[in-house]
């Protein structure tokens, strides 16, 4: 661990203390489950989004909601909720993206686990411009439904103030994630800020990240010894299977996961009507595993990726029993071995941590890697 990033690792291992504490501090913590929410909207109503990634905790109220074959993502934090784990939050904000979430939210609120629970219906193919029309004016809708709840106005000031936050953060993230592809700082440590980031007011964590980066200084890194990664998947946060990875000799160069560069990388340039820059960027990013836009091609995106980062292999992180996400995995990895590029599926539990069988097998991965 990067001694000055230790305050993101703590942050990250305790999320549940970090949601009463922005509570405490009047911060008024709102959750969220996926990268297509618009956080900068809420903020601007004085929210502080918290993303909701799943715990790792036994099941025992949540299965008599959720089948077991559905991801631990959204069984554990059902199991949270349903246990007043999350009473916290002012409510928790949905995003359209995959029929597990869809389901969740009317079982959100019929077990009364927060009063407020939004949904902003994203459409799954945003290839049209009525697709566009349509997603601008449920983005109105939800900047409504916040001002009703909230008893604050919109106020395109107060959402700029906002979109200058996360880009700041934005910022930030983008400079980790140069520094974990030298060396400098680990994956475990990338991880930590993400997490610490989405569990945090956006404007002093923004201030925070750029002290330990000043700390840090520009440092050059070492060249790579072993194997370099591209991780590729939806949220991966596991630091015992990182921390695993390194150790083995790998080093993960770039990533592809919706908790990560998927989320942090980019920047909204405010020109006009805020409203309209942020829904403009939210529908016009890189479609992940839920999304489809016709003719942009994912694969390519992961061979360019690979291609730019110098890497030897990628890692597929997938959550069990995510469906868009295992959709994806065999036509990226037929790309991959058309490439000759080599790869391997590491399928996860969020309850799992490094000692599973998953991570002994990556690891037996890298050492093939490594040979
Ligand atoms: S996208 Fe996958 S991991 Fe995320 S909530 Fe849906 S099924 Fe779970």
């Amino acid at each position: 661990m990067n001694p000055h990033l230790a305050a993101f690792h703590a942050l990250a291992d305790d999320p549940l203390g970090a949601i009463d504490r922005l509570d405490m501090a009047g911060k008024n913590p709102l959750g969220y489950f996926s990268a297509y929410f618009p956080v900068e909207l809420a903020m601007a109503f004085g929210y502080t989004p918290v993303r909701l990634t799943g715990f790792n905790r036994e099941i025992s109220h949540a299965d008599a909601s959720l089948q077991a074959y559905c991801c631990s993502l959204v069984r554990t934090a059902l199991e949270a909720g349903m246990a007043g784990d999350l009473v916290a939050l002012k409510g928790v904000a949905f995003t359209h993206a995959c029929d597990t979430l869809q389901r969740l939210v009317e079982i959100w609120r019929h077990h009364k686990i927060h009063d407020f629970v939004p949904v902003l219906n994203f459409p799954a193919d945003v290839s049209s411009d009525a697709a566009y029309e349509y997603f601008a004016m449920e983005m109105r809708l939800l900047a409504d439904k916040f001002a009703t709840h909230s008893g604050v106005a919109y106020d395109p000031e107060r959402l700029t103030a906002a979109i200058r936050a996360t880009n700041r953060v934005r910022a930030g993230v983008a400079k980790i994630i140069d520094l974990r592809a030298k060396g400098v700082v680990s994956f475990a440590d990338s991880i930590a800020v993400v997490r610490a980031a989405t569990l945090s007011d956006r404007a002093e964590f923004a201030d925070r990240l750029d002290d330990a980066l000043a700390a840090i200084g520009d440092l050059q890194g070492k060249p790579a010894k072993g194997p370099k990664l591209v991780f590729w998947g939806g949220v991966f946060e596991t630091r015992e299977v990182a921390e695993i990875i390194e150790n083995a000799g790998a080093r993960v160069v770039a990533d592809v996961l919706t908790n990560m560069s998927h989320s942090f990388l980019g920047h909204l340039a405010v020109m006009g009507d805020p409203l309209e820059t942020l829904a403009r960027f939210y529908f016009e990013r890189p479609v992940d595993a839920t999304k489809y836009r016709q003719g942009e091609d994912r694969a390519e995106r992961l061979l360019k990726t690979v291609r730019s980062s110098g890497a030897d292999a990628v890692v597929f992180a997938e959550l069990k029993f995510c469906e868009p996400f295992a959709f994806d995995y065999p036509f990226l990895k037929k790309r991959l071995d058309e490439h000759g590029i080599k790869s391997f599926f590491f399928e996860f539990d969020l309850w799992e941590s490094g000692s599973g069988q998953s991570a002994t097998r990556l690891e037996a991965f890298i050492e093939m890697l490594n040979a």
